[in-house]
């Protein structure tokens, strides 16, 4: 038997855009078969205030926004520790719109007194205005 035909079948993933040849290679292994564990990112649809997980791996890259698959509006790639609020949730939504406004994209933010340390995003919209004044040195651009 040979190694092809042994392959395991890949997980279905909406990732169009891609081609087929990522497309394959998103079911964890590489060309020759090896497994390479995918990224799970979070994309967050701002206008349906909901967020869908996609897998990546990060030798390939990822999209910085993709296709909301409700209203095709751009959704966001928001990463790996990204945790939407609930739908209902419209102030805490309100939030994370303002944050990404302002370049925070949930990527991770580091103390500089502490590089180890890892800043914890804002709870509060009051909290969310401060933060970005603090942090808009790491505002993505
Ligand atoms: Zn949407």
């Amino acid at each position: 038997m040979s190694a092809s035909s042994r392959r395991p079948k890949c997980r279905s993933l909406r990732v169009q855009h891609f081609g087929r040849r990522l497309k394959h290679t998103l079911c964890g292994r590489n060309e020759g078969g090896n497994l390479v564990a995918p990224y799970n990112m979070s994309f967050a649809c701002l206008d349906c205030r909901k967020s869908f997980k996609r897998e990546f791996l990060l030798s390939m890259g990822c999209p910085k926004q993709m296709s909301c698959p409700d209203c095709g509006s751009p959704a966001y790639n928001f990463g790996r520790h990204f945790k939407a609020p609930k739908k209902t949730d419209i102030k805490q939504w309100k939030k994370v719109r303002f944050l990404f406004e302002h370049g925070f994209w949930f990527q991770r933010i580091y103390d500089k007194a502490n590089r180890y340390q890892i800043i914890e995003y804002p709870k509060t919209m009051e909290g969310a205005r401060e933060f970005v004044e603090a942090y808009k040195e790491y505002a993505i651009k």
